[in-house]
């Protein structure tokens, strides 16, 4: 702008754009009443406030005035001014949680349900080991092929699908517990129904309890194989007996546990299984809108030598098209090219489909979550502010008894604590467990993600991580290596050795859950004997305590002849001329209140307050 115009511009009462800003920019607050809560995120003025807990805004300015506190109606108000406004009101308040774009793990996206189509389930496979769990996956792999489908299945993208009776599904490759929970940790959501493979003639063994508890742990409904039914020495009898002792009870014997008795290597019995595990997948009404960004997980990365790195990602919800613009973990990634497991270039990934990725910046982790962006300004500023906080969490946030509860699941109002229990018998194990599912404190569940006996493993810890539970001992140690990885992931082991102890800190830590509950409190009441006036406070209410206390700061209700006529809040209560906290039954004080409102001779004064009321008598 040249010297002239600008001298033009300033005469017209031009007003430079950040100036403008500063005087016409609105607050960019909001807030509404929601279920009979007022619920605001943002900055919300004084004016907006008033409008929507319909109030007279002029009102509030000089109830705070009074008080000693300047505002206008365009004033900012801060929480803790809201809140005194609401309590006065008798509204009840929340703010909105602000959620953080480059916080993946809170799920943010709300899809409207009208966009939402089936997705295939995504299948997991878990168990002992040798008890078959490769074969298993090969066997499935391949009979795709045996259905002469081109070109095959490559093993290098550690996922694939398959169609039964019309209908996909998606399997994991990687076969295990470990690996599944370790992505877990990471905060991934892979797999919506687990295959737990047990031998016929091995049976129930330490790591199949191990995969139930992981597979419980992330909610996934299990399907089990019965393998190695050829055997000569296979006992499908013994097993089922044994899956019924571990609250897996089989169909066929009363219980809800579908069971397949199956042969991996020749394959006898494949096809029911998938049949099941379709039945199992469709209960869960698994749905994702395939019209939006993508976002799901890394389930396999490596560098390839020919191709740079290269990551396999496992869409869950969106589509993942060629150009896309990725945040995976804290790198940043544009989509070059995608894989198929056929090895077929592919433009677009849809939900649950397992698709190999190339362009990345650097080889990511598996178990990263990725979400997709419109532009590369967007996905570029997100991927360095998970790169700042990486940098600024030093240590893990780690799980104590504590924090572990500040972690809970909350899930409509109620609050689950996770715990894994180790102790040094199995029948310790099942005392405690007993011991512990009878704590009960209301709106606050204990899952017991593991209760076992033994000393705390690697595994333990790993699981702890992923599913945000606490480490308990009774008469058992950790591992070196557990202790060592316990440290390092800062998750507190609390070890006991007297069961009350245990059960009493459980408890203690289940009652600091409770959210606190507010209730009215009627303090006392007092009668208006006399009315000065005072050129520095107004008008002074002589009053005489006639029952409880009148207590200084609290909300008083203002009665002439037994009908309420005024709420307001004590600005100041004396005895003579001194402040005090409270007045007694059958003494006298002065007190003002924050409001206008003129009190008379006669008056009734109640006074009350909010207080925190502990639920059942906790
Ligand atoms: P994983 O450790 O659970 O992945 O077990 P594998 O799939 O590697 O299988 C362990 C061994 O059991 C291998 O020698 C397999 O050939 C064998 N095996 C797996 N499934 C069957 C089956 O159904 N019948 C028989 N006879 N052997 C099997």
């Amino acid at each position: 702008m040249s010297k002239q115009s600008r001298m033009k511009k300033k005469k017209e009462g031009y007003v430079p754009r950040a100036a403008q800003e500063q005087h016409f920019s609105k607050p960019k607050g909001s807030g509404e009443i929601k279920n009979g809560i007022f619920v605001y995120e943002g900055d919300i003025t004084v004016d907006q406030l008033a409008k929507k807990l319909g109030l007279n805004p002029s009102e509030i300015v000089k109830s705070f005035f009074l008080k000693g506190k300047l505002l206008n109606i365009n004033s900012v108000l801060d929480d803790e001014l809201i809140a005194e406004i609401c309590i006065e009101h008798g509204i009840d308040f929340q703010r909105k949680e602000i959620v953080d774009p480059s916080d993946f793990s809170k799920e943010n996206i709300q899809d409207d349900p009208s966009t939402l189509v089936e997705r295939p389930p995504v299948i997991v496979v878990m168990g002992h080991v040798d008890h078959g769990k490769t074969t298993l996956i090969d066997r499935i792999r391949h009979s795709r092929v045996a259905e002469g489908e081109a070109g095959g299945i490559t093993q290098e993208i550690g996922a694939y699908q398959k169609e039964v009776k019309g209908k996909k599904i998606t399997i994991l490759d990687t076969p295990g517990h470990e690996a599944f929970t370790a992505m877990r940790a990471r905060g991934a959501k892979i797999g919506d129904v687990a295959i737990l493979v047990v031998a016929a003639d091995d049976g129930v063994m330490p790591q199949t309890k191990e995969a139930v508890d992981h597979a419980r742990a992330a909610n996934l409904p299990i399907v089990v194989a019965v393998n190695k039914c050829d055997k000569p020495g296979a006992n499908a009898e013994k097993v089922m007996s044994e899956l019924a002792g571990i609250n897996l009870t089989p169909e066929e014997w009363g219980g809800d546990t579908v069971c397949c008795k199956i042969s991996a290597k020749s394959g006898k019995g494949i096809d029911e299984l998938l049949d099941n595990v379709l039945t199992v997948a469709e209960l869960l009404e698994l749905k994702a809108n395939p019209n939006r960004l993508a976002e799901g997980s890394v389930i396999d990365a490596q560098m390839d030598k020919r191709e740079g790195a290269k990551a396999t990602l496992l869409v869950r919800n969106g589509t993942l098209h060629i150009g896309d613009f990725l945040v995976v973990g804290n790198a940043y990634c544009k989509v070059r090219r995608m894989i198929n497991e056929y090895g077929k270039p592919v433009k677009e990934a849809g939900p649950s489909t397992p698709v190999a990725v190339l362009g990345f910046s650097e080889v990511p982790t598996a178990g990263d979550i990725f979400r997709a962006f419109s532009t590369d300004k967007e996905a570029r500023e997100i991927a360095s502010q998970r790169q700042q906080k990486a940098l600024n969490k030093n240590r893990s946030q780690g799980i104590s008894l504590d924090t572990a509860f500040a972690q809970m699941n909350k899930d409509e109002g109620e609050s689950t604590i996770n715990l894994i229990v180790k102790s040094d018998t199995q029948g310790t194990s099942e005392a405690l467990k007993d011991a512990l599912n009878k704590l009960s404190v209301p709106s606050v569940n204990l899952k017991l993600i593991r209760c076992a006996s033994g000393e705390v493993s690697e595994g333990d810890v790993v699981l702890a991580e992923a599913s945000h539970a606490s480490i308990i001992t009774f008469n058992v140690h950790a591992s070196a290596l557990a202790s060592a990885l316990a440290k390092e992931k800062n998750i507190e082991i609390r070890h006991y050795d007297v069961i009350y102890h245990l059960t009493e800190d459980i408890t203690k830590a289940m009652k600091g859950l409770l959210k606190p509950i507010f209730v009215e409190k009627v303090y006392g009441h007092g009668e208006v004997r006399a009315i000065f006036k005072s050129s520095k406070a107004g008008l002074i209410a002589g009053v005489y305590v006639t029952d409880g206390v009148l207590k200084s700061n609290s909300q008083v209700r203002i009665f002439r002849k037994e009908e309420l006529v005024e709420t307001s809040k004590l600005t100041s209560l004396k005895h003579v001329k001194d402040d005090i906290k409270e007045a007694k039954t059958k003494t006298e004080c002065g007190l003002t209140i924050a409001s206008n409102f003129k009190i008379e001779e006669e008056d009734t004064i109640e006074c009350f307050g909010m207080e925190e009321e502990r639920q059942d008598g906790w």
